[in-house]
């Protein structure tokens, strides 16, 4: 059996989904969806046309690939191309949808698709993953990724090899965030070992901005469309348990980086948990971030910084500099990471250890905890692992209140006689670049 969709769009399509539907019979063993679409450039276009399929059966969502590369579709019992999820066809509508996120002009596109479907017995075994386990290390500082790709979306790279990056960078936990799909999870689930941690989220990757679910399972919905706001969608990753965190707030925008810059009104940050502000490897889009960061807390909100390489394959020799999360959690595990995390007990950092603790009126408090005084403050910052021509930065509300070279000693202190809100701790580098950043000791 086999149906034929034809269409054109043209650049006034751009960030809308477009559906087809189609009938499963009853019988039905194997699904085979081909998509071509062309031009995949225009000619003389400074950018390719960004466009994928999403798949939801009678029951909901059957899989999604943000690959331009690649976007063909087989699904049974026994496979499933990346991105979608094996499983039983279930008889009735079945809809699939084309996301627009880019077309540049000269316009239109005009496209294809093929849907066909086979009845023909599978001899297959479904597909199974027995998940891994990680041994208990007790409470302790674990770092890790918090953001990562395959080909499971537009990433260069199989689970295994995602993984396998953990452990070449000593990495205690990895997090697979796939775009608009959650189908690697399982895969990522079974190869977790006593060496690193697996972890597991999706990035929703918008139109109008990106934004990672930490710690689901779950496949969520990131279309803001039929009346659903981006905080409609934030509140039901919240509610589901999940971490909500706006991922690269400040990253190049549409046309080069369609979608990737964060321009929901609503959410600036609304009720999200945490903020990106470093994303792979440092650069004036992230301190954009870092600052607008600071300017949300500066406006009242209680929000964690969190930083994830974003890795999409192989890393090149650079990756080394990029950011991880430093968390100070109960024992490594997903829901102890992610708990820790939410309560700010961690600090960013490309290399540096770094810890900051705050002091008033008999009262203690690191980085994540809140201080309840009228007393002056005394901070202590140590930290250790650093460079020739580093400097250590203590900020207050955004603004910088001591700074010393970090290499002539490893511990400052400062008292402040009029307590301000929050205060964070800066290591950067002699060009200025972020080298580790703690998460806010808060005062009351
Ligand atoms: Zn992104
Ligand atoms: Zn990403």
């Amino acid at each position: 059996m086999q149906i034929t969709f034809d269409g054109e769009l043209t650049v006034a399509d751009m960030k809308k989904h477009i559906e087809h539907q189609f009938e499963m019979p009853t019988d039905a063993t194997l699904l085979h969806i081909t998509f071509d679409h062309s031009p995949q450039r225009a000619e003389d276009a400074p950018y390719a046309n960004q466009v994928s399929l999403s798949l939801f059966d009678p029951t909901g969502f059957r899989g999604a690939r943000h690959n331009n590369a690649d976007q063909t579709i087989r699904l049974s019992i026994a496979e499933a191309s990346p991105g979608y999820l094996s499983g039983e066809l279930p008889a009735g509508q079945w809809t699939v949808v084309i996301d627009i996120h880019r077309i540049m002009p000269p316009d239109p596109l005009t496209y294809t698709i093929q849907v066909k479907i086979s009845n023909d017995p599978i001899t297959d075994e479904p597909l199974h993953f027995p998940k891994g386990t990680t041994a208990s290390r007790g409470k302790g500082w674990y770092r890790g990724d918090l953001h990562g790709h395959t080909h499971h979306s537009d990433g260069r790279w199989d689970v295994a090899d995602f993984v396998q990056y953990g452990r070449d960078y000593n990495l205690d936990f990895v997090t697979l965030t796939d775009h608009n799909t959650m189908s690697p999870l399982a895969e990522v689930d079974s190869l977790s070992s006593d060496d690193v941690l697996t972890m597991g989220g999706m990035e929703l990757t918008t139109y109008y901005g990106h934004a990672l679910a930490l710690g689901t399972r779950q496949w969520h919905e990131w279309r803001t469309h039929q009346g659903k706001t981006m905080r409609d969608l934030a509140q039901d990753i919240i509610d589901s348990g999940a971490l909500y965190v706006i991922a690269h707030p400040r990253s190049l925008g549409d046309p080069q980086c369609t979608g990737c810059r964060w321009e929901f009104d609503d959410m600036m940050p609304g009720i999200a948990h945490a903020v990106e502000v470093w994303n792979g490897l440092w650069d004036s889009y992230n301190q954009e971030g870092l600052e607008l960061y600071y300017e949300w807390l500066n406006q009242g909100h209680k929000l964690v910084m969190t930083a994830g390489t974003d890795i999409h394959g192989q890393p090149p020799t650079g990756v080394k500099s990029a950011g991880f999360n430093i968390v100070l959690a109960d024992d490594l595990t997903e829901a102890d990471i992610l708990n820790a995390i939410r309560q700010g007990k961690s600090y960013l950092s490309s290399g540096p250890d770094i810890k900051s603790i705050a002091f008033s009126d008999g009262k203690q408090a690191m980085m994540g905890d809140t201080l309840t005084t009228n007393a002056p403050v005394k901070l202590m910052l140590v930290w250790d692992g650093t460079d020739e021509g580093d400097n250590v930065r203590l900020i207050s509300e955004g603004q910088i209140i001591q700074e010393q070279d970090a290499t002539q000693s490893k511990r400052i202190t400062a008292t402040i006689d009029e307590p301000a809100k929050w205060y964070v701790a800066e290591i950067r580098a002699e060009n200025g670049d972020l080298k580790a950043v703690t998460n806010p000791i808060w005062v009351e």
